[in-house]
């Protein structure tokens, strides 16, 4: 394979795009990989379609490797399958939905589990075709929120999606342990780094879960790990055991308002008393599943949203909106208390019956003292949600936790039987009587882990791509001269002869001080350039990551790059 550059359909950008808050972003942007086609939606150009395609294969190497075995679905699906398994609601505003000419709702899928449990219901009757394992490179659509960060976060992308099918639990487990052992290999081949750590399941359902996430600030993700004993989770699944409850906090204080003008959050409430913000108690309002309930926390830690949407999965859980406010006067925000609360209460159990709190007063610009659990107000629930703070302690054994930012490129799941009850999905087993199906489900952001990537591996020059992935093994630069472009050519002659990709810059009437400082954006690993000692027959290798140069003849060069 040879790229000319000078017919290359490439626009390198000096300039970062406006919008672009991440190093992947904007240099994807700069060096013509992707174009933003609409928000969270992008066009792959040459030389990222290559880089895509790079990492697919090595996607579809390793899940073929397991006796994965590939199929394409289709994106556009009934919507009455996802509403068979309740997921049309729990994914709420993220499903993209449309109707056909007929009035039929169909959905563009954001992950196929229902549609491939369907497949298998129609194709396999007996335990002996079992177990199998399904998988598929394609686009998914989720209409995020926030797609921000360039190809990290799309609302179109591409993932790698694979659904095992088995009989017994050991099945699942042993289909579980070979995707673990494919992603590992996936990843290194990538050349990411990344990390296995405990993760939720959220609207996928099932049991264990494990995430592979990418460390790099630009992550959306945070995860905790545990110095002492190596034990590492989604911050979402660090669960806390309750501590004990005082043993005794002394004579109940009394209840006493208090004027408190001005002070609507903990802050402003803890420097207008002079009291630390772990005094006060912090009331959040959420709808679950519609219903307004406040959720109590000490004041120096905050409600973890996801994992409180963890603890009540199916319902739906959404911070109160202004109007969720406007229709109940009694709750004034900012100054809620749990005290007389006319809505459902649930706690932190740092929250524990005797312990007594600084807190809202329900009335404007009034707070409440010595509020205590149990006398003055019930829990209703207690659930472990707080934001998980770098200090606290490992729940295996008690250490100071770590907290690191990292992008999540994958995702194992054991589904156990949830989407196989939705469709019961039997097979008829050994002794003749059905049997239910267990399953487990893979995902890998295939168009995420190019960025990832990016993030992880780029300089301040521009992308830096490991070698299996990049979009050419060699980038070949003429500087500009007849001589140059004589001795260029013959090396991407020889390169392209010796089976290496190689990326040409042979743009006429570029300089090279341009080409170079193109070919550090662009990123092949290793740069050949026919400059000043062409004549001798003498060319420069360049790492792109080391900076290490070196001047050799031609013949020695290529003995080096196609040995
Ligand atoms: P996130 O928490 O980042 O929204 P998720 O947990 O919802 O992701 P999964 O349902 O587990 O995602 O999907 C499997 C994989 O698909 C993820 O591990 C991630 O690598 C990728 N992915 C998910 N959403 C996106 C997206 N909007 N853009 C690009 N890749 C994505
Ligand atoms: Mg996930």
């Amino acid at each position: 394979m040879v790229l000319r550059m000078s017919r290359l359909l490439l626009t390198t950008l000096r300039d970062d795009p406006a919008d672009a808050e991440t190093t992947s972003h904007k240099l994807l942007v700069r060096a013509g990989y992707v174009r933003r086609s609409s928000a969270g939606v992008w066009s792959w150009l040459p030389l990222g379609k290559r880089v895509l395609d790079n990492v697919s294969r090595i996607v579809r190497e390793e899940m073929d490797a397991i006796g994965g075995q590939e199929v394409l679905l289709p994106a556009l699906l009934p919507r009455a399958a996802y509403e068979a398994t309740g997921r049309a609601a729990e994914y709420g505003d993220l499903l993209f939905r449309l109707k056909d000419r007929k009035g039929t709702d169909y959905v563009l899928g954001p992950t196929h589990e229902e549609i491939f449990t369907q497949l298998v219901k129609d194709q396999v009757t007996s335990y002996k075709d079992l177990p199998v394992i399904l998988y598929q490179i394609q686009t998914k659509y989720r209409d995020e929120a926030r797609p921000r960060s360039g190809v990290l976060r799309g609302r179109e992308f591409l993932m790698k999606d694979a659904y095992s099918f088995d009989t017994t639990d050991e099945g699942l487990a042993e289909a579980y342990r070979l995707h673990r052992e494919a992603y590992r290999r996936i990843f290194q081949r990538l050349g990411l780094d990344f990390r296995i750590v405990s993760a939720v399941s959220g609207a996928m359902g099932g049991s264990a879960s494990e995430e592979f996430l990418a460390p790099a600030a630009a992550g959306e993700d945070t995860f905790a790990d545990c110095p002492a004993c190596g034990y590492a989770a989604n911050t979402e699944a660090v669960t806390f055991t309750a501590p004990a409850a005082p043993a005794d906090a002394g004579p109940d204080p009394v209840l006493q308002e208090l004027d408190t003008p001005g002070t609507p959050t903990i802050e402003t409430l803890a420097a207008h008393l002079g009291v630390p913000a772990s005094a006060t108690l912090k009331n959040l309002l959420v709808t679950i599943d519609g219903e307004l309930t406040a959720v109590g926390v000490p004041g120096d830690r905050d409600v973890d949203l996801g994992k409180l949407a963890e603890h009540l999965a199916p319902a739906v859980v959404a911070l109160a909106t202004a109007e969720d406010f406007a229709a109940r006067p009694d709750l004034v925000r900012g100054y809620v208390g749990p005290q007389g609360l006319g809505i459902r209460y649930f706690a932190d159990p740092r929250v524990a019956p005797g312990t007594g709190w600084i807190t809202g007063a329900n009335k404007p610009g009034r707070h409440a003292a010595g509020v205590v659990c149990g006398r003055d107000f019930t829990v209703d629930r207690y659930l472990d949600v707080v934001t998980v703070r770098p200090g606290d302690p490992c729940p295996r054994c008690g250490a100071g936790l770590r907290l690191d930012r990292a992008i999540e490129i994958g995702h194992i799941f054991q589904l156990g039987r949830k989407y196989a009850d939705a469709f019961r999905l039997d097979v008829l087993g050994r002794d003749g009587k059905p049997v239910r199906v267990t399953m487990g489900s893979y995902g890998i952001g295939v168009s995420r882990a190019v960025a990832a990537l990016a993030e992880q591996t780029a300089d301040a020059r521009g992308l830096c791509w490991p070698a299996e992935v990049a979009p050419a093994d060699v980038h070949v630069i003429a500087a500009g001269k007849a001589a140059q472009t004589e001795l260029a050519a013959l090396a991407v002659d020889a390169l392209h002869t010796a089976g290496r990709r190689v990326l040409y810059d042979d743009r006429p009437g570029v300089s090279p001080g341009v080409k170079f400082t193109d070919a550090e954006l662009l990123g092949v690993p290793v740069l050949l350039t026919a400059g000043r000692r062409a004549p001798e027959g003498v060319v420069e290798l360049r790492d792109r990551r080391t900076g290490a140069r070196e001047e050799l003849p031609l013949a020695a060069a290529l003995a080096r790059l196609t040995g």
